[in-house]
């Protein structure tokens, strides 16, 4: 009686300390060219089932108004319509499954929540597909990734994935010449929140100030530029841009410059995911607490004219970067605090705390007319971000 009194206790309090995440890791891989073929094929037999399916349970609506579908009963009838294209028995029996799941998922979406109706699938437009984890059926095996039907696809496997990680599916894509497999599923995490106060110091933190030009300033003045190697891909995106915008469309020479395009925004988009994590996960492991202002990114897209801003927020990717960084911190029971977006952090003195209430927005450097501290608009903005981010752990009411 007693040891079972204390393993309810135990397991109790495992609810309480472990809560799950659900994660998704994305590798890159390099299929060989029949690797690559057969997962082309895949991509094409579950457009072919998804848009089958699809006209199937648009027919059987329009027969009975009445007409229910269940998940199960698709998925039913996929052995028999296997029969009927006997190709499909070629490719990953699972991933066809998922194709009906998925469109089910559509199908009920429309009812229920009034979200669009499923539309069909067209070949420009699919790019991945789902299959699921049986047993062991997706593992690592040294420098490859073993998936159903494909075998060992050889994988750039650049982070371990933490041991309590169970993937239950994977998707298998392409975008442009690249491929990737994403594993998703959860992990368990401990919630340390109740100790956050105790073991954090509040004057071991940054406040970030946003910044167009260089994604933020610090507060302690070092201020970030997305790197040269980025700029370079940038220039060469607009010039092979350029290139394409001159160019006959749906010609031979179009169609190989699209994809010239395609692959670049691609690459670019890794360059800046790549750097993004690497700026979060040093200010992460640095710093207990890291403020930042919370900003409107769509208010302030939406008001681009008056501020010269606009889709540059957006490339600077500072939405994914504020994501990675918030992620990174709670991974080790650290905090990212948002400052009310109302709180003037460009107005306040941060010497002698005097509000300028008169600073405009292209006022760049301003002096204090009380304590005649020269400032920097940004770095003044951030060491106010700080200071607000401190007051609000230390007095939380006030
Ligand atoms: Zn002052």
């Amino acid at each position: 009686m007693h040891l079972a009194f204390i393993s309810l206790f135990l397991y109790f309090e495992r609810c309480i300390m472990t809560k799950k995440n659900r994660r998704s890791y994305r590798f890159r891989i390099y299929p060989n060219p029949s690797q690559k073929e057969l997962i082309e094929k895949t991509l094409g037999c579950c457009r072919q089932v998804y848009n089958d399916f699809l006209s199937m349970c648009i027919e059987s609506y329009k027969a009975d108004k009445n007409y229910s579908i269940k998940k199960y009963d698709l998925v039913k009838l996929l052995p028999e319509y296997k029969e009927t294209f006997p190709y499909l028995k070629e490719v990953d029996s699972n991933a066809l499954q998922q194709a009906v799941i998925h469109l089910f998922n559509a199908y009920m979406n429309f009812f229920r929540r009034n979200a669009e109706f499923p539309r069909f699938k067209k070949k420009k437009n699919d790019y991945g597909y789902m299959t699921t984890k049986i047993n062991n059926s997706i593992r690592f095996i040294e420098d490859d990734i073993q998936i159903p039907k494909l075998g060992r696809v050889k994988v750039k496997a650049h982070r371990h994935l933490p041991e309590s990680f169970k993937f239950t599916m994977v998707s298998v894509s392409r975008k442009g010449k690249y491929y990737y497999v994403s594993l998703m599923g959860e992990e368990e995490y401990f919630d340390y929140a109740e100790y956050i106060k105790e073991s954090l110091d509040p004057n071991n933190s940054i406040g970030l100030d946003f910044s167009l030009a260089h994604l933020f300033v610090d507060s302690n003045g070092n201020h970030l530029d997305m790197p040269t190697y980025y700029q370079d891909s940038l220039t060469r995106l607009a010039k092979e841009q350029r290139k394409l915008s001159r160019m006959k469309k749906d010609s031979s020479h179009y169609k190989k410059q699209l994809l010239r395009v395609r692959n670049l925004h691609e690459h670019i988009a890794n360059q800046r995911k790549d750097f993004l994590h690497k700026v979060s996960r040093k200010l992460a492991n640095t710093y207990d607490y890291v403020f930042v202002e919370n900003l409107d990114l769509k208010e302030m897209s939406e008001r681009k004219d008056k501020l010269k801003l606009g889709i540059s927020i957006f490339d600077l990717g500072y939405w994914t970067f504020l994501n990675y960084l918030s992620y990174k911190l709670e991974w080790l029971n650290k905090k990212l605090i948002k400052v009310d977006r109302y709180f003037p952090s460009s107005q306040i003195c941060s010497s002698c705390t005097y509000r300028k209430t008169d600073l405009t927005l292209n006022q760049r450097n301003w002096v204090c007319p009380i304590c005649g501290s020269k400032h920097d608009r940004d770095l003044n903005a951030a060491i106010n971000i700080k200071k607000e981010g401190i007051r609000i752990i230390l007095n939380p009411s006030k």
